[in-house]
């Protein structure tokens, strides 16, 4: 075997142990790419029990009231660092802790009633929400997941009320987004009481302010020459722990503690194992399922804020004689991002109701969510940004930190090329293994080939036939309706289309994939979109409204997306890509100077 293809296997057995093993349950997302709708998970739109809208209202109210009074947004990147004085005080409100059982001291949140804390943070400082979702998204949530009942009642109560704060910790200089290529070195001593950690981390949000980080190192694989990644639970007072830069200087998100730290001989007791040994990568891409579905409340509350500051502005600005809202090309962007914000939030709110319905494969729509919302939202600032003219490159307002700390979305917890790909790629592994099941039966006919070949040929066929029943509860959108359920079947024709024309070189074709996955993405969105506008009609209806809810920005997102939608499937077979690949080749080959 070359080494090109010792790499292959490599890659995709990695890939095989992360994202395919255990039950294959389908998703919504995986749905689409099967050409199915699967209803149930997505309509009715999900809404958060009477219960516990009552205590997240408080939440909300108690929140909004610290957060006036003392969160400075422009201070905090002023002087790049959070106050201990505000930690504490998102601590006493809950925030650290909020989807932490109550027996731990949490307050036992759902997912969706998490993301709307976050959306709230999210709309005032970026600093603060990715501090918060540093610490309780990602920092303490293998320990809440993966942590056995002893591990949770030795940390977890400290760390949810904020006396002590979390971090995650897998990105080192080799493994950034090649996650699995983690070099940090784990072995164990001879009694096996303790492992021997070694190794560097760097960009690690929280490093030097953390009292407990899940650190992932690799241990050897019983048995075998191989290793394989551990999620190790470590404190910085554990001898050999060096913080070598606590707050590495950066563009945005100024007020975050992004840090390097080392680990010399670090002696972690095996008791600190979180999950299973050689088990480390699921948990860290479990891990940041919740970080992304965080993302993407954080990015609605941004997006809002978006909206805010653009209708204020077009409405108060004069120039030729007009405020800025009576220019069509202003009004263009502020229905673009009042669109894209409603759809952000859609799409937040279902992605969070998955994982609260307990879902066993949410791992697409975390990352269809982080990828559209820190692209839509990338859009809306610098949509809001150009409103203000000149007057946003001052530092007087927030838009030039808004830009700065909106940068870092579409590269952390997944850059967005490494995002999109795997979603086009998990997506497309249902049917293309329903297509092998039928090549290999024609290439070597066997009894027990030829039934599962027939199972799969029906299931391509169906759906190949069939387009799907969008059920819409709401006359008024029935046209959308059936229009989402045309486009879902031409995806799926242009999914096998392409798995039948490409085969196994489609795992290197970029291009192709991205158009896949951002016609997936779309269709996600317009689904969420639909379900919550469909909700809001039938719920105007009940209460009696005299007026139909306002459903401009919905109509026009679903329009927008599913034109959208066919450019990216008419762009598979109609592309530049040739010339693409040319450019880059030329330049690519050019020596720097
Ligand atoms: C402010 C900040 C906070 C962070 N916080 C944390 C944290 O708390 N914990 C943690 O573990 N990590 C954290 N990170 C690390 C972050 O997750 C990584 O930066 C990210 O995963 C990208 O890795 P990289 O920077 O090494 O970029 P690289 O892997 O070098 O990638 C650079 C670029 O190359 C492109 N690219 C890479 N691979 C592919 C591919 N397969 N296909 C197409 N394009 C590709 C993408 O455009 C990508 O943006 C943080 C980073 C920053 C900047």
């Amino acid at each position: 075997m070359n080494k090109l293809d010792a790499q292959r296997q490599k890659e995709i057995q990695q890939a095989e142990e992360l994202l395919f093993a255990g039950p294959q349950a389908l998703g919504f997302a995986k749905g689409l790419f099967q050409g199915h709708f699967v209803s149930d998970w997505v309509m009715p739109y999900p809404r958060i029990p009477a219960a516990q809208q009552i205590e997240l209202d408080e939440t909300l109210t108690e929140l909004r009231q610290f957060l006036d009074e003392h969160l400075d947004p422009a201070e905090i990147d002023r002087q790049a660092d959070i106050p201990r004085s505000v930690i504490d005080g998102l601590g006493r409100v809950g925030v650290l802790g909020l989807t932490a059982p109550k027996e731990y001291g949490g307050r036992g949140f759902s997912q969706m009633a998490n993301c709307k804390v976050l959306e709230e943070i999210g709309r005032r400082c970026a600093s603060t929400s990715v501090f918060v979702n540093a610490h309780h998204s990602i920092g303490i949530r293998a320990l809440l997941l993966f942590g056995t009942h002893e591990q949770k009642q030795q940390w977890l109560p400290k760390l949810v009320n904020g006396e002590q704060l979390g971090a995650f910790a897998l990105t080192e200089k080799e493994a950034g987004s090649d996650a699995a290529n983690v070099q940090m070195q784990a072995r164990s001593t001879e009694d096996g009481s303790h492992f021997i950690l070694n190794g560097e981390k760097r960009y690690i949000t929280n490093a030097a302010i953390a009292h407990e980080l899940t650190v992932m190192a690799r241990t050897p694989v019983p048995g075998s020459d191989k290793t394989a990644i551990t999620a190790f639970l470590v404190t910085p007072d554990m001898p050999g722990f060096e913080i070598l830069e606590a707050r590495m200087p950066k563009m945005g998100i100024r007020g975050t503690a992004t840090g390097r730290f080392a680990l010399h001989d670090v002696k972690v007791p095996k008791e600190n194992i979180l999950g299973q040994m050689g088990k480390g990568l699921k948990v860290a891409l479990t891990v940041l399922d919740f970080g992304r579905t965080t993302f993407g409340a954080c990015c609605t509350g941004a997006a809002k804020t978006c909206l805010e500051l653009a209708v204020q502005h077009a409405n108060t600005r004069k120039q030729f004689n007009k405020t800025l809202g009576n220019f069509e090309l202003v009004k263009k962007k502020i229905a673009r991002i009042a669109a894209d914000a409603y759809a952000m939030e859609a799409m937040t709110t279902v992605t969070g109701s998955f994982i609260d319905r307990g879902l066993e494969d949410y791992m697409l729509e975390t990352a269809m969510l982080k990828v559209f919302t820190t692209e839509r939202l990338w859009e809306c600032i610098n949509d809001v940004f150009q409103i203000h003219g000149g007057a946003a490159y001052m530092a007087d307002l927030p838009l030039e930190r808004m830009m700065r700390d909106a940068r870092i979305n579409q590269i952390g917890e997944g850059a967005n090329e490494v995002l999109t790909s795997f979603i086009a790629l998990v997506g497309m592994r249902g049917p293309g293994m329903e297509f092998k099941e039928i090549y290999d039966t024609m290439m070597k006919p066997s009894r027990d080939r030829v039934s599962k070949a027939w199972a799969a040929g029906k299931n391509r066929l169906g759906a190949t036939i069939r387009v799907p029943d969008v059920p819409v509860q709401s006359d008024e959108l029935l046209a959308h309706a059936r229009r989402l359920g045309r486009l879902i079947w031409r995806f799926n024709f242009a999914v096998n289309r392409a798995l039948i024309t490409y085969r196994e070189p489609i795992l290197d074709m970029q291009l192709v994939q991205e158009r896949i996955a951002n016609a997936a993405m779309d269709l996600f969105a317009s689904t969420c979109v639909l379900s919550r506008l469909d909700s809001e009609i039938q719920f105007a209806r009940r209460n009696g409204d005299a007026a139909p809810p306002d459903h401009s920005a919905a109509d026009l997102f679903l329009r927008q997306s599913f034109r959208r939608i066919r450019g990216f499937l008419g762009a598979l077979t109609d592309n530049d890509d040739k010339a693409v690949f040319a450019a880059a080749k030329s330049s690519l080959a050019k020596p720097s100077s």
